[in-house]
């Protein structure tokens, strides 16, 4: 039997890349459903090539557009409008896997449901998770779902753990994350406040939608991922380290008790980890080119909190913070971020002000223990509206 799929943002870098997997193995895989923001004309391609039976577009006007052009081609893929279209088929009876590439909080509505209609689950979209905390995993525990991580350090650790969940806790001293450094590895504290979009987009080794490149440039997406790791390996806060490692060749580690640590590498390509979400427990041709260690000429590390790193990414500590406060905090900075983020790409307020929103939103916002998705959103939202009053307050 085939896996049917739903792509959830396919038209985005991971969407892209997971269509590109999919297309190696036709045998295996059937796209049953597509979802885009705006996009219309790349997905009226992807329903060209993949002719799901659904697609959802985020407004009513994109869908009426998505809509036009597939009858004038002469496709019969019904087309749904988000938000609740993404629900309906991230739950659909016929799927059996969900990639959530969906990027920002937008995600957590498709990827509960998901989780509680027992899919296999491909998480890209890490900010799901980070707000979503400890309701999504219950929703998992609950549905039933298989919850694989396609974040590339995720994926890495997951390869490189035992099998079996219940001995992690026991075996396991320390993950190591790594880290890239992103574009300013190097670049001086003080001269951040000039760093403009472009500049920030610009990721040395990985091509990606602009909301995480501002994210590697930050490293609050090793922040962020340090949430992720916390939610879906279970160990203590003080158990996630983060080592810069700037040729991206080792994805993340694990270091057990007697200190063995096993890692996992490759080229930097996200069809990896995809490919394994999409085929685990096998294996299946990626795309990818694999690694040749006669060329490779060295790999470095550099501690995070050495040569400036400290001044550079104030925000990664944020995680730890966030970890150890009421829960409900991870939501917080999640929606912080990702308004200093878009304003920092509408040019509102400076790249080392993204540290600045986020930091002042985290005092701003006490949580009251989120259970539920619809409290979460409120949390969402409230944390949105604070985190706007500090950005306009920066950008007056
Ligand atoms: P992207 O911006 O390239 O694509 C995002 C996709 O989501 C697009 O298809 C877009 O149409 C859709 N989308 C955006 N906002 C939406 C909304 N409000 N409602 C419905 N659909 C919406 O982003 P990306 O780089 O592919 O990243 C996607 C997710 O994967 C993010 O959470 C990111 O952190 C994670 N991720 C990405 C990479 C990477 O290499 N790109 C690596 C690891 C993790
Ligand atoms: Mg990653």
């Amino acid at each position: 039997m085939k896996q049917r799929l739903a792509v959830l943002g396919s038209t985005g870098s991971i969407g892209t890349s997971t269509l590109d997997v999919v297309a190696r193995h036709p045998e295996r895989f059937e796209v049953f459903a597509l979802s885009a923001a705006t996009q219309v004309d790349l997905l009226l391609e992807q329903c060209a090539r993949f002719r799901p039976r659904l697609a959802a577009m985020a407004s009513a006007s994109h869908a009426r557009l998505l809509a036009e052009k597939l009858a004038q081609n002469s496709l019969p893929t019904q087309v749904l409008q988000a938000p609740e279209a993404l629900e309906l088929i991230a739950s659909h009876e016929q799927i059996d896997t969900v990639m959530a590439a969906i990027v920002g909080a937008a995600g957590l509505a498709p990827c509960l449901a998901a989780a509680r209609a027992g899919k296999r689950l491909l998480l890209a979209n890490k900010e799901a998770l980070v707000v979503g905390g400890e309701v999504f995993l219950e929703a998992v525990r609950a549905g039933g779902a298989t919850l694989l991580p396609i974040d590339s350090e995720h994926s890495a650790i997951f390869q490189s753990l035992p099998e079996d969940p219940s001995t992690w806790t026991q075996r396991v001293e320390k993950i190591i994350l790594t880290a890239s450094g992103g574009p300013f590895r190097t670049r001086a504290p003080a001269t951040l406040r000039d760093v403009t979009p472009e500049q920030a987009c610009a990721h040395p080794n990985w091509s990606m939608g602009r909301k995480i490149s501002v994210d590697s440039a930050t490293m609050m997406n090793k922040a962020l991922e340090v949430i992720e790791a916390r939610y879906l390996f279970g160990l203590d806060p003080a158990q996630l380290e983060v080592v810069i490692h700037p040729q991206s060749i080792i994805h993340s580690m694990v270091q057990y008790r007697d200190t063995s640590v096993v890692a996992q590498l490759g080229t930097p390509d996200m069809r990896v980890p995809i490919a394994y979400g999409l085929s685990w427990p096998e294996r299946v041709e990626s795309g990818a080119a694999a690694l040749d260690f006669r060329t490779l000429s060295a790999m470095t590390f550099e501690d995070v909190a050495e040569h400036g790193h400290a001044q550079r990414f104030p925000g990664l500590r944020l995680a730890w913070e966030a970890l150890a406060a009421p829960r409900g905090t991870t939501a917080v900075l999640n929606a912080a971020n990702e308004e200093a983020v878009a304003a920092f790409l509408a040019r509102r307020i400076r790249f080392d002000q993204i540290y600045a929103v986020n930091r002042a939103t985290l005092e701003a916002v006490v949580p009251a223990q989120p259970d539920t998705l619809a409290a979460l959103l409120a949390l969402d939202a409230q944390a949105r509206r604070a985190a706007g009053q500090v950005i306009a307050r920066l950008g007056a």
